[in-house]
């Protein structure tokens, strides 16, 4: 029993340190190619050292942060524009026939053991919702990684499901700023992807996700250009500082 709570408490420990570091990365609080240690996380955060260990491999897992011998843990760069692209392609490809499938097999479609317990289909209008504008951005994103993980599950391909839910891609195009308005946009888009789903409406489905993804793509690419603008003007005000230091 006392060996249960403890390994409880430690997990707990572990999670809030998880989510603190992450909601950090995406925050751009730890900038890409930030140096983290261990010994200065846990001092900061007031943890110990396990369940900072513990936060910052499952954080490299899912492909946030690197691992290198000796020196460390690094926040990984934002997406480059040939991931970027690849992401996307790879995304137009898997999720519409995700959508297609789940609007194919019907409302009444028993659920596939492999893929949660069918009460997804119940709260599928729940999950394309968005939360308000003014919430943490992490919200948006754990809503939005939701919704497409939910119509994955719908598709009754276990295959598919894991393929997707693989990419992470909402964590990855998530860490470049995105305006309030793309919230609002995002919300009217899903919803009209889980209508023509109930509506048992296959075509439309995949158009609907289709259509979504392709405005998805516009929106993430204005936020990325913005943020690799901004870095670059960090990076060129760096520089005269140097070379005069280096005369
Ligand atoms: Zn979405």
């Amino acid at each position: 029993m006392a060996a249960t709570s403890t390994s409880a408490g430690r997990r707990t420990l572990a999670d809030s340190a998880y989510t603190e570091l992450k909601s950090r990365i995406m925050r751009s609080e730890l900038v890409p190619g930030a140096k983290l240690s261990i010994d200065g996380l846990a001092k900061q955060l007031a943890f110990s050292q396990t369940p900072i260990r513990e936060a910052l491999a499952r954080l490299e897992s899912e492909g946030l942060l690197a691992r290198r011998p000796l020196s460390g843990y690094t926040v990984e760069p934002l997406l480059s524009a040939a991931e970027f692209a690849d992401l996307f392609e790879i995304r137009m490809m898997l999720e519409p026939l995700a959508a297609r499938r789940a609007a194919e097999r019907g409302p009444d479609a028993p659920p596939e053991p492999a893929l949660g317990n069918g009460d997804e289909r119940a709260d599928l209008l729940g999950a394309a919702r968005t939360p308000d504008p003014s919430a943490d951005k992490l919200l948006f994103t754990e809503a939005d990684r939701r919704f497409h993980n939910t119509v994955a599950d719908l598709s009754g391909s276990a295959q598919l499901a894991k393929s997707i839910r693989r990419l992470d891609a909402h964590l990855h195009l998530h860490r470049a700023y995105i305006g309030p308005e793309a919230i609002g946009e995002t919300e009217a888009e899903h919803l009209a992807i889980a209508a023509a789903i109930i509506a048992v409406k296959p075509l439309a489905a995949e158009e609907a996700m289709r259509l979504h993804l392709e405005r998805s793509r516009v929106r993430h690419r204005e936020a990325f250009a913005a943020a690799s603008a901004s870095a670059a003007q960090a990076a060129e005000a760096a520089r005269p500082r140097r070379a005069k230091a280096a005369r």
